[in-house]
């Protein structure tokens, strides 16, 4: 087992390892103490691990309720979350309880934005099942729900209280959710960290799945600890993200969010190279990775479909935006840019 200690306005530890779970009562119990737990999970997850799990906080015991929604984006909604905190209320949880959130990145978002402001905040646990959730989603504090009007518009800064991550659990996800999750590893690769790209080029994820997750984390950690509240450094964490959202909207949320996250990146190499950021080499050593790891490398929307999907981002801010540009493997730089120049750096990553 590996442990990362963080240390944002709340600390707390991220435990990282096979069969943890079996133990998740006494992990749980040193982080919150004994309490009611609220297990919150979908209908995918729940069935998997959510008896073995209640079974295992019960026998240390706490008092377990479990909310278990329809899997899926669609469920993290105002009217879900309004749900779970109307079942929190009539099962009488108190600001002395603690929510689990077992699942990927839909569950710990809902999860943490209901922790968040139920009762104007109570601790909660990650248990991420998603290697998405386990690298991403469940560090950092980030907890939110989408409005009509778009993802994430609502939500609140909450630090965990204790994330386990189980690595046996990622056995049971379907395969793209898991190279989705290496999206986001060989993201933290061309960000910060040259070795470990060679290291994910040289063995499989899968094979050294604890070592990966640890290093992702270790470093999201190191730029969340500098900017938890995200106005500086922890932008870098976007890249790949401003052309990859605009995807996943132009495909009307058919792809998975690493697929758009591969597609950026590449789009993103191509055109710091064509700007001359960065040298051919790098534009093919991440075109490779991606490829070792099945995700898609090239955008098949129309460039005037994704300027209109990018301006349409939250991350637009005033008329300049920021975006991150890849150097070298293990060195990017975030650059402002007039919001006009998007349409050029899209062009000149090969979107036609
Ligand atoms: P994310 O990719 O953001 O983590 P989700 O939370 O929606 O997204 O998880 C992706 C999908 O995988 C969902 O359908 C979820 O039910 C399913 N899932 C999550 N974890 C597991 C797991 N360990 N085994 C099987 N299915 C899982
Ligand atoms: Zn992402």
């Amino acid at each position: 087992m590996k442990t990362i200690h963080v240390n944002a306005s709340t600390r707390y530890d991220i435990l990282i390892g096979s069969g943890l779970l079996a133990s998740a009562g006494e992990y749980i119990k040193n982080a919150v103490g004994t309490c009611t737990v609220v297990i919150v999970s979908d209908d995918n997850v729940y069935p998997i691990y959510g008896d073995s799990l209640k079974h295992e906080l019960e026998s240390s015991g706490f008092k377990v309720l479990e909310y278990v929604f329809p899997h899926g984006e669609k469920s993290k909604n105002l009217s879900v979350y309004g749900d779970l905190l109307e079942f929190m209320c009539e099962n009488r949880v108190t600001r002395k309880d603690a929510i689990a959130a077992l699942g990927g990145g839909v569950t710990g978002d809902l999860a943490g934005f209901a922790a968040a402001t139920y009762q104007r905040g109570i601790r909660f646990v990650q248990i991420p099942t998603t290697l998405l959730a386990a690298v991403d989603s469940s560090v950092g504090g980030k907890t939110a729900v989408d409005l009509k009007s778009g993802k994430n518009q609502a939500g609140a800064f909450h630090q965990p209280s204790l994330v386990i991550c189980d690595t046996d659990t990622l056995k049971t996800l379907p395969e793209d959710e898991f190279s989705c999750g290496c999206a986001e590893v060989i993201k933290y690769a061309v960000l910060g960290d040259e070795a470990f790209f060679e290291r994910l080029m040289e063995k499989d994820i899968h094979d050294q799945i604890e070592d990966v997750i640890a290093t992702c984390v270790s470093m999201k950690r190191d730029i969340v600890e500098e900017d938890e509240f995200d106005t500086g450094k922890r932008m870098l964490l976007n890249l790949g993200h401003t052309f990859g959202h605009a995807a996943e909207a132009c495909a009307g949320f058919g792809i998975l969010h690493g697929q758009g996250v591969a597609m950026g990146m590449t789009a993103m190499a191509r055109s710091a190279h064509a700007a001359g950021f960065c040298d051919e080499a790098t534009v093919e050593k991440i075109t490779a990775i991606l490829k070792k790891y099945k995700l898609p490398t090239e955008i098949p929307y129309r460039l005037e479909d994704m300027v209109n999907a990018a301006f349409s981002d939250k991350k637009m801010a005033g008329s300049t935006m920021r975006i991150i540009v890849p150097e070298r493997i293990g060195k990017c730089s975030i650059m402002s840019i007039p919001a006009e120049e998007l349409r050029v750096w899209m062009e000149r990553g090969g979107i036609k």
